[in-house]
């Protein structure tokens, strides 16, 4: 029998518990120096107690950036099986989390599948999955029926949920009246706010906050306070919705930690890249340290195809300035479901955004890795090289194609190679070059 609820709760009472001891030990700190960030709600440690065979991670801005790899079926592609495929070789690319987003077919039996057999932090949107739980449309749905299914997800083992609690129906006029480019682009956000407009009532997951809590201390889940009003276009970044849905998720999650729930905070979005370490700075004082997820933030709105690129220039920005997770972008964002290859771009680009903000931020041992690679290349050792890199079979059949007359070297100088120069002239060698 545990003696804690969640992890916040554990800290608070100085109770030190495994998941703690392992983020401790990954992340390079001593328990002492990250219980204090557990207990405060910088760092969170999101593992439901249902989720058995989770590696933990903590989720700080001083701890190592994690990335988060969304997933799930959809009418359009609804192979379960593949869907799992991708899941674990997105695990084995370095996702630190896999979000379920799938609206199609038999999401309880695909997210107890991945509760029982992925390492990963396991996320979902229980807004999405609640017209296909109980297979009736948007507008029959009751407050209750909402929170039944976050209930449902908390005992399957998720551990953390985005839930749009920030908007309310004062959003609606915000909304109308403020007449932004791309209104509401959050897919769960625009389904809470399309049920506010049909059924006339509050937003349930704003009204029954308590019940949610209640649910979410029971199970240890951590509660991703989603931005609905994150600005989908450069043009509606840091705009009165924004800004105003942040004050009121600063509000609850204050309310949260009261009742020892951990908390994430969701940010933008589409943003010039001008903006962001603003934005980062009015998050964590408003959130009060909460760990802040972003969702890119894209920094141009003209490169679809490339939002992969997009969002891991804002991305890197915002988590050198403070956010603590990063939602990876494929290249299929803004075009469809994407492919295995698409995944492999997304997890890739998020994870290089992540690293270049872990080594601005000075995370204890970023930058080994680096070091380890700048000596590699120095003796061009190229399978030290390999060692060293994020993707070396892209990088060795990169080399492979285009081989070079003098092995030693790669063909983009053959023997105008300036490691090989440098090397021989500093060692007194004759240096031929024709
Ligand atoms: S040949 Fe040019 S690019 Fe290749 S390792 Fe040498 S210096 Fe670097």
């Amino acid at each position: 029998m545990r003696e804690y609820k969640t992890q916040m709760e554990a800290a608070r009472k100085g109770i030190v518990t495994e998941e703690l001891k392992k983020v401790a030990q990954k992340e390079h700190l001593r328990v002492e120096e990250l219980m204090p960030l557990v207990a405060a709600g910088k760092v969170a440690i999101c593992a439901n107690k249902n989720h058995k065979c989770l590696d933990p991670q903590g989720v700080g801005s001083m701890l190592r950036t994690k990335i988060n790899v969304n997933l799930g079926v959809s009418r359009d592609w609804k192979d379960y099986d593949i869907e799992m495929q991708k899941v674990m070789a997105a695990v084995d690319m370095g996702a630190d989390a896999i979000m379920d987003l799938s609206s199609h077919g038999d999401t309880t039996g695909f997210r107890r599948k991945l509760t029982s057999e992925c390492p990963a932090m396991i996320g979902t949107v229980p807004v999405y999955d609640s017209v296909i739980h109980y297979q009736r449309d948007l507008a029959t749905l009751t407050a209750k029926d909402f929170i039944d299914v976050v209930r449902l997800h908390a005992e399957d083992g998720v551990d953390f949920v985005t839930l749009h609690c920030g908007i309310t129906r004062k959003t609606i006029d915000q909304i109308k009246n403020h007449k932004r480019k791309m209104n509401i682009v959050s897919r769960g956000g625009s389904l809470v706010f399309a049920w506010m407009t049909m059924t006339g009532e509050e937003n349930p997951f704003y009204e029954y906050y308590d019940e949610i809590l209640d649910i979410c201390r029971e199970y240890d889940v951590t509660i991703s306070l989603g931005d609905a009003c994150r600005p989908g276009c450069l043009a509606d970044a840091s705009d009165v919705c924004q800004i105003e849905e942040l004050v009121r998720l600063g509000e609850l999650t204050k309310r949260a930690w009261e009742k020892d729930v951990q908390v994430m905070v969701e940010g933008p979005g589409h943003m010039p890249m001008d903006q962001i370490a603003a934005n980062m700075k009015i998050q964590q004082t408003i959130c009060m340290g909460a760990p802040f997820y972003v969702l890119g933030p894209l920094v141009t709105d003209i490169a679809p195809g490339y939002d992969h690129i997009t969002s891991a220039i804002g991305g890197a920005i915002a988590a050198a300035n403070g956010a603590a997770f990063l939602c990876y972008v494929t290249p299929a964002e803004h075009l469809a479901l994407p492919n295995v290859d698409d995944v492999k771009q997304g997890i890739m680009a998020s994870k290089i955004a992540a690293h270049a903000a872990d080594i601005a931020k000075h995370v204890p041992g970023a930058m080994e890795m680096d070091n380890k690679m700048a000596d590699a290349r120095r003796v061009l050792d190229w399978e030290a090289q390999w060692a060293c890199a994020m993707d070396p079979e892209t990088a060795k059949a990169i080399r492979a194609d285009r081989a070079p007359e003098q092995e030693d070297t790669c063909s983009m100088c053959g023997k105008f190679c300036a490691v090989r120069s440098m090397n021989k002239a500093l060692n007194g060698e004759y240096i031929d070059i024709l």
